[in-house]
């Protein structure tokens, strides 16, 4: 029998409520009203992994989980910041004095977004001399679970310290709700802070993730899932109509944390980027065709001229490296994960794209190509654990049409394409073979796109 007592299926966040709770928290921290209210969301990254640095094309859609902050401008250059997720832990630190290496922890990807600005922002983004902030952080994204809780933290960081320094600077407006010229519409300038977070996460949290997680959180249109190609950050919004479909996304919290910022991810990234300067190409994207969605071929023929184009690529790779540094010390497998993730991408988009003429079969194929980037991940990139194999298993053994890890693994979400009607006898049936092989309990996430990254208050 479950553990789980009826429901284990949880309502989707209240948005406002999350809104007035980061409000109060902040009233009763500091004992008066904020300047304002900032959210960025979480991501669900339905393909695409370990390839936005490599100039692959990923698919994200922005989660209805978000990362709130409250904050209020001071103007002694300080920077103070708590975080409900982080009771009893609140820190201080001089904006001018944060550096690569200068602080630990949760609060890098916070005082690591102030710096950035600095650094990268150009004068726009910039934060003015003696501007301070003090800032309380609530969140409803999972931390460490492949949701990208770090990118919401980021991208929420950066739209408040942006609009709270506005009375420091020249011609700034605070009309709102939020002034326009750094609303959702202004893609240019959400398009460089994205860059700023990212180069927060990289050089002062010390986790060298591409830049999928900042670009979902901050450029996302409402609803839409995003073709990202990361040669030059441009996007396409697309329909997942999966209601039309009879389908739904079940996404499942394994609570298995896993740790980014360790050297399991740089390896891998370090062995594909070794690829990229053998081939002497500005990004290994460009080792493949410019095509890749094998338009008017059947699944069938499509996985065969995939695979078949994954191993004659991989090999080109490793043989250019070869050739330089000698026999790879890394994994084949490692570098046939990324050119065969670039390809699924591209499939995929191509079947989302004309899944009302394609049909059903487009649906069917997707779930598939879910579960064969799912394999590679296990298998080649060698990035799973036993909960998350055990979560993908079951969903597909009870009906999911696939399913598949989300983020860089090593624990974390899984993410199953299922059946409308079938999505909480699925959640029942993981949550049975959790509490059978003693496993923490998972947590299931009711899931509907959400929408960029805003001013809320
Ligand atoms: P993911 O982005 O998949 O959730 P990461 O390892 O990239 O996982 O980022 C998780 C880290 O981000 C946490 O360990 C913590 O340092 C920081 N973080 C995320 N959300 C919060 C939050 N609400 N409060 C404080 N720190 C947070
Ligand atoms: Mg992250």
């Amino acid at each position: 029998m479950t553990k789980f007592a009826e429901p284990i299926w949880g309502a989707l966040p209240d948005h406002k409520g999350q809104v007035e709770k980061v409000r109060q928290a902040f009233i009763d921290k500091y004992g008066e009203e904020p300047d304002g209210v900032w959210s960025a969301p979480g991501r669900l990254n339905l393909l695409g992994e370990y390839i936005d640095f490599l100039g692959g094309s990923c698919m994200p859609m922005p989660l209805p989980y978000r990362t709130y902050v409250a904050g209020k401008i001071r103007s002694d250059g300080v920077l103070r910041a708590s975080s409900l997720q982080m009771p009893g832990d609140e820190r201080t630190v001089v904006i001018g004095e944060i550096k690569p290496g200068s602080l630990k922890g949760w609060f890098t990807y916070v005082a690591g977004v102030a710096w950035s600005m600095n650094q990268e922002g150009g004068k726009d983004i910039a934060l003015p001399l003696n501007f301070g902030a003090d800032l309380v952080i609530d969140s409803r994204v999972p931390v460490g679970g492949g949701l990208s809780s770090s990118a919401a933290l980021e991208c929420s960081t950066a739209l408040a310290l942006l609009d709270l320094s506005c009375p420091l600077r020249e011609g700034c407006s605070t009309t709102e709700p939020l002034p326009s010229n750094r609303g959702p519409e202004n893609d240019e300038l959400r398009a460089r802070l994205a860059q700023v977070c990212i180069r927060a996460e990289n050089e002062v949290a010390g986790a060298h993730t591409g830049g999928l997680d900042q670009t979902t959180s901050l450029r996302s249109r409402p609803g839409k899932a995003l073709v990202i190609d990361f040669r030059d950050f441009s996007l396409q919004p697309v329909e997942a109509d999966l209601k039309s479909a009879g389908l739904a996304f079940l996404v499942i919290n394994t609570n298995t944390p896993h740790e980014l910022s360790g050297d399991a991810f740089a390896v891998r990234r370090q062995a594909s980027e070794l690829c990229t300067q053998a081939l002497e190409l500005d990004f290994l994207r460009n080792a493949l065709p410019e095509d890749l969605t094998c338009e008017g071929m059947n699944e069938r023929q499509a996985k065969l001229w995939r695979l078949n184009l994954v191993d004659e690529s991989t090999t080109l790779a490793l043989d250019a490296v070869e050739r330089q540094h000698g026999t790879p010390s890394f994994p084949r497998g490692w570098i046939r994960h990324v050119f065969h993730d670039m390809c699924l991408v591209e499939r995929a988009t191509y079947l989302l794209k004309n899944s009302q003429e394609l049909g059903a079969g487009a649906w069917t194929e997707l779930g598939h190509l879910f579960t064969e980037s799912f394999v590679s991940m296990r298998d080649e990139l060698q990035v799973s654990r036993e909960e998350i194999d055990v979560a993908v298993s079951t969903c597909i053994e009870n009906g999911a049409l696939g399913a598949r890890i989300v983020g860089g693994g090593f624990g974390g979400a899984v993410m199953a394409l299922v059946n409308r009607n079938e999505l909480k006898s699925t959640a029942q049936a993981v949550a049975n073979t959790y509490a059978k092989k003693g496993y923490s309990d998972p947590e299931f996430l009711p899931m509907v796109a959400g929408f960029a990254a805003d001013k809320d208050l």
